[in-house]
């Protein structure tokens, strides 16, 4: 049968439609992934996205029965069935780490947020997974202020829920460039505030070589002084869990794929040391 690695993130290795295995390489065993955006579509377009045919849009319409059919079918195969040994998984990686609900898009931005949370959680709990671990949501924040994401993350916090909010500039030229959306300064303070007091926030930020905007990286002076401003007023009036720092490990699928490369893992470290200073705990990975 076919090996997952942790640079195979082919989301139809089992063959649903909203959930798939991913070894992971940050946690160190098996990652539950979850996909609301099926169509391909965000609402942004980050230069470096790994989504194939990415789309400006929202999720569509989530089926939620099938939604935890799948689910439970897969925890059931994992816990009760072979699934570790169909896919020749190693031993010390037969552990759930993680349910992630990261999606070839922004899994906010469908319609029944709060809802698909539910059928999730329920999914979980009733499966009774015996290792300790941890419910992700990796998004791009831009949806906090809608009320049904935020009731989704009310119901995430009862279960210890992270989120992973992704902040790779605090400008709104450099948020222009690299994710090539227009949400305003404000917008994403607020946002990230919203965020930090309904459930534990990481910042999670992509820092990356861009061909001919080397002005607009995060390495540069005017860059980081906004980053790091943004993460003191968000950490002085709220809770941050950290932040991760990580560049482009595998390459982007996007029109912009051959000016993107990676940044030196000392180049990241130069910037974690800052943000240490700020008395946030940092997570580099290259
Ligand atoms: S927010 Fe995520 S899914 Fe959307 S374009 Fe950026 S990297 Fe891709």
């Amino acid at each position: 049968m076919s090996q997952l690695t942790v640079k195979d993130h082919n989301r139809d290795a089992i063959g649903f439609k909203y959930i798939y295995p991913v070894i992971s390489r940050r946690s160190g065993g098996l990652s539950i992934g979850i996909n609301f955006n099926t169509n391909n579509a965000c609402n942004w377009a980050c230069v470096y996205c790994q989504v194939p045919d990415l789309s400006i849009g929202a999720a569509p319409e989530v089926d939620l029965e099938l939604l935890a059919k799948e689910l439970s079918e897969f925890l059931n195969d994992v816990l009760q069935g072979d699934f570790y040994d169909r896919f020749e998984m190693e031993q010390d990686q037969r552990v759930i780490k993680d349910i992630a609900i990261s999606g070839n898009g922004e899994p906010t931005s469908v319609k029944d947020f709060h809802a698909a949370i539910k059928v999730i959680i329920e999914c979980v709990e009733a499966a009774k997974i015996p290792s300790d671990f941890q419910y992700v949501l990796i998004t791009n924040g831009s949806l906090m202020h809608k009320t049904e994401v935020q009731k989704g993350l009310q119901l995430f916090n009862q279960y210890k829920g992270q989120v992973w909010f992704k902040v790779d500039s605090a400008t709104e030229s450099g948020r222009k460039l690299i994710n090539q959306t227009a949400i305003s300064t404000r917008q994403q303070r607020d946002n990230l505030m919203l965020s930090a007091n309904l459930c534990a926030t990481w910042v999670q930020t992509c820092v990356l070589n861009y061909s001919g905007h080397e002005n607009d990286s995060l390495l540069s002076s005017v860059e980081q002084t906004a980053y790091l401003d943004l993460l003191e007023d968000i950490s002085e009036r709220a809770k941050l869990e950290g932040v991760m720092l990580y560049s482009v490990a595998r390459p982007s699928l996007q029109a912009q794929a051959s000016e993107i490369s990676s940044v030196k893992e000392e180049q990241l470290e130069e910037v974690a040391e800052k943000i240490r200073l700020l008395g946030l705990q940092v997570k580099v990975s290259v």
